[in-house]
């Protein structure tokens, strides 16, 4: 049994961090889902929760597989140069699903980007991806929306960029003061889409049935 062999690749049970900060294994991964459950009042032995930890471990992997991933590599290795199309590019209602870092329970929403390309454009599947290795993290709604705007200011550097998040969080709609139907918005504007107006407004007409659709929440 070669238990000395560590590495990055995801299919190995110990996953090593990129500042070198080694994971725990599995089994003790499965250990934590078997205390929490015990914790809860039940009893991980009994039928229907034999297979309940490895079955959360495998979920976390999905849930957070945006740590096994590196954003910039993502933008920088398929932008194209010297592109002559100069108007906003809007990419909206990106489907979102992500965790909260406070309670590790579902933020689900939309992210809506705009970018005034300077040169470089990305494939608009970059995006839905890049909005995922952010999502696929234990996050805040705030930072999520900065990560992804300032991502792509430093890595394609349009004129401008602006992304909108619109998200429930079940942290709120299922616990504490259980507010159903409550959603949040946040939003980053960047260079054009921060300073000037005509820019910003595009980019909100074109996104324009989030504030028919927010109910002034
Ligand atoms: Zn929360």
């Amino acid at each position: 049994m070669d238990t000395a062999a560590v590495g990055s690749r995801l299919s190995e049970s110990v996953l090593t961090n990129s500042d070198g900060r080694q994971r725990p294994s599995q089994a003790e991964a499965e250990s934590a889902v078997r205390t929490l459950i015990k914790w809860a009042g039940d009893d991980p032995d009994r039928e229907g929760l034999v297979g309940t930890p490895e079955r959360v471990v495998r979920a976390y992997k999905e849930f957070f597989a945006g740590y096994n991933k590196d954003p910039v590599a993502l933008l920088a290795k398929t932008f194209e140069e010297r592109t002559v199309y100069d108007e906003m590019i809007v990419l909206r209602d990106i489907r979102l699903e992500s965790h909260c870092e406070h309670h590790i329970v579902p933020i689900l929403g939309k992210v809506h980007i705009g970018y005034l390309p300077a040169g470089r454009v990305v494939g608009i599947s970059k995006l839905a991806r890049l909005v995922e290795v952010f999502a696929k993290r234990m996050q805040i709604q705030e930072t999520l929306t900065s990560q992804i705007a300032d991502t792509i200011q430093d890595v394609l550097k349009p004129s401008g960029v602006g992304v909108v998040i619109e998200a429930a969080h079940q942290c709120m709609t299922t616990r504490g003061i259980r507010k159903p139907g409550v959603s949040m918005v946040t939003s980053r504007m960047l260079g054009s889409f921060r300073d000037d107006l005509t820019t910003r407004r595009e980019f909100i007409a074109t996104i324009g049935h989030l504030s028919s659709g927010s109910n002034g929440s």
